[in-house]
């Protein structure tokens, strides 16, 4: 595994400054945004992300191999991990299911074929979001930003509603510590299905469109195909045992969307 610290100072970009004492403040003593992870077996492709999360402020590791990334996401407990869906030795869609048993770290795959992503989606391998090769490191950059952004979500909505848990009938949604209960039993979602979740849970009364569930959980930045959103909420019914016609919790609002029901 290859460790690269956060390098905010390299080509091209300016030093920071204290702004009380006017002193440069150096890379080591500037804060980290967060930690990710980079799997992908193009080395030249692999350098290049690395070097741009390290000068967005990540503290980036890399590694070549489905393995190696299982095992570095144990040694390293990353924010986000951007994954490759081919690798030598076990696929991304393993690495991305084996992660998922232990970590709710975000996880944002990147595949050379367009058409995998619908078929990814639909195997629920329990990815944050997906971007086609040839990507520019600028928008992964942006990707990976939006959705370590994603927890404000929950913390807007936690201050416009000051509960320590949301209970819709025998459904328990605790925003604070990210923990959904059902009939007193836990329930266990994905970031992205939970954080649907919460963003419903957190206005009762209000139909949601797809779009606003993207800006919501993905970011305002967020192109693609909103019918991700439907997968995603069908996911979600399967674990609350919500039946569409009939949701409880999930409930469908024709011609615009979804709001969350009374339980
Ligand atoms: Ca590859």
């Amino acid at each position: 595994m290859t460790k690269i610290p956060p390098n905010p100072h390299e080509v091209g970009a300016l030093p920071a400054v204290n702004s009380d004492t006017g002193a440069v403040i150096t890379p080591e003593a500037s804060t980290s945004l967060g930690r990710a992870l980079v799997v992908e077996d193009e080395r030249t492709l692999a350098g290049m992300v690395a070097a741009y999360l390290s000068r967005a402020g990540f503290e980036t590791d890399v590694v070549h191999a489905g393995t190696a990334a299982v095992a570095a996401v144990r040694e390293t407990d990353p924010d986000v991990v951007i994954l490759d869906l081919g690798l030598p030795g076990i696929d991304g869609i393993e690495v991305c299911r084996q992660i998922r048993t232990f970590s709710d770290c975000y996880v944002i795959i990147t595949t050379a074929r367009k058409d995998e992503v619908d078929t990814l989606i639909g195997l629920s391998v329990g990815a944050d979001d997906y971007l086609t090769k040839p990507f520019s490191v600028r928008e992964l950059t942006a990707r990976v930003q939006a959705v370590l952004r994603r927890p404000r979500t929950v913390d807007r909505a936690h201050r416009a509603e000051p509960q320590t848990v949301w209970t819709f009938g025998t459904l328990r949604v605790d925003p604070i510590g990210h923990e959904v209960h059902l009939d007193g039993k836990p329930v266990s979602l994905t970031p992205t299905e939970r954080d649907l979740l919460m963003t419903m849970a957190a206005r009762p009364g209000m139909a949601f469109s797809r779009r606003q569930l993207i800006d919501h959980v993905w970011g305002g930045g967020w192109v693609g195909d909103e019918h991700l959103v439907d997968v995603h909420i069908a996911h979600l019914r399967r674990k609350l045992g919500d039946d569409p016609e009939t949701a409880r919790y999930v409930t469908t609002v024709r011609g615009v969307g979804y709001r969350m029901g009374r339980g």
